[in-house]
């Protein structure tokens, strides 16, 4: 039987072994590792970052305090180590951080095999495209909530960028030759008739639509159930314009997103975190920009490896930490999630990367 070569530097670099997949407590192997590489954005977006809180006088991380690429692509090694096959940039806005391409080259050359992804709120993204594929991405998620102007700016709480920014992206990293997904967050009440518009416009770029229910990140978006519009709803306004969804099977393993497909076959997925959660299949663990590791998007602390990374550690001591802390783990928070739980300290979404 051919073995995997050990891809770490440790005292085994080299030697093919055969190593047992690292699983939580609750039995969930690490597949995934999402990567925030700043905790600044050129949006503020009133689900995620409100003005009231990020406004002028929010202290963002200073840049000795953020991972230097050569730290983030140490993580990376050993997360591949422990079992990761995907890696999602991510942040705050990942196109803001100097030099992102790089980044992705030095990660493409680790792993090229990895499937590298970048989650964007689509602004910057049509200048950045084509240096983007030509550094070894796979994929962008484009965040894009509605095209109406006044909703788009009230949502994103920007009066600088437009959705044809956004839109304009989306053609360009398509054009790239990037696959290309949307996501769109949807309010009750804010941005619930964006739904069918959304839908229109980007039937010319053939890109599947997602939507993703309103969750409670972080401490400061003021969330209430109230707000949320669950995926059987939103399917419901769906089928009312495009006849009758039928649900597709999953691609893989732990897939968030639950496929739908129209008769004319448009395809539509829904992350329905608050309605339907998916802890069971969880298999992502969370770098923030500053070298903390994060075993779930609502946790309220994360495990210091910046520290490690700057007194010395290598890829075979980072994996070992990564390890312990991930087969420690026995996070199912939107399974439990509960009015009270909204209101408990948590990380914010902008920092732990979304
Ligand atoms: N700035 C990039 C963007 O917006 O795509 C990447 C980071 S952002 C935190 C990642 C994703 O989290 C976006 O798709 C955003 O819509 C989603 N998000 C942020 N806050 C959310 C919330 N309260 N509920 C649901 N999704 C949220
Ligand atoms: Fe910025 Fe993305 Fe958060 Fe919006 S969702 S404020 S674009 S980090
Ligand atoms: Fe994973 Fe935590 Fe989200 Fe559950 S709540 S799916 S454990 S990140």
């Amino acid at each position: 039987m051919l073995l995997p070569k050990n891809p770490y530097n440790g005292p085994l670099a080299g030697i093919h072994v055969q190593r047992l997949p690292v699983v939580d407590v609750l039995e969930r192997p690490v597949r995934d590792l999402r990567i925030s590489v700043t905790d600044r954005c050129n949006f503020r977006c009133r689900y995620c970052m409100p003005r009231e809180h990020f406004g002028q006088d929010h202290v963002f991380l200073d840049r000795q305090h953020l991972l230097t690429f050569e730290e983030i692509l140490v993580v990376v090694k050993a997360a591949m180590g422990a079992g990761v096959t995907k890696v999602r940039i991510t942040g705050g806005e990942p196109l803001l951080r100097r030099d992102i391409t790089t980044l992705i080259s030095m990660i493409r050359e680790e792993g090229p095999d990895l499937d590298i992804a970048l989650t964007t709120n689509g602004a910057l993204l049509a200048q950045h495209a084509q240096s983007l594929k030509a550094a070894g991405l796979n994929r962008v998620t484009v965040s894009l909530d509605a095209v109406n102007l006044q909703v788009f700016q009230a949502m994103a709480d920007t009066d600088r960028f437009t959705p044809t920014d956004v839109l304009n992206g989306i053609a360009e990293a398509r054009q790239a030759g990037l696959g290309v997904k949307v996501n769109a967050v949807v309010k009750r009440g804010v941005n619930d008739n964006e739904v069918l518009p959304l839908a229109k416009a980007l039937e010319q770029h053939r890109v599947p639509l997602r939507f993703i229910e309103f969750m409670d990140v972080g401490s400061t978006n003021a969330w209430s159930m109230k707000e949320v519009v669950s995926g059987a709803e939103l399917r419901q306004v769906l089928s009312n314009a495009y006849g009758p969804l039928e649900a597709l099977p999953a691609k893989q393993a732990g897939e968030v997103s639950k496929r739908y497909v129209t008769a004319g076959g448009r395809e539509f997925g829904f992350i329905e975190s608050v309605t339907a959660p998916f802890c069971g299949g969880c298999t992502r663990l969370r770098l923030s920009a500053d070298g903390a590791l994060f075993t779930c998007l609502f946790a309220s602390k994360g495990h210091d490896l910046k520290a490690m990374l700057r007194w010395g550690a290598d890829v075979t001591a980072i994996r070992e930490a990564m390890t312990g802390v991930w087969q420690q783990r026995r996070d199912r928070y939107s399974m439990d999630r509960t009015e009270e739980t909204a209101t408990e300290p948590k990380v914010e979404m902008s920092y732990i990367g979304g």
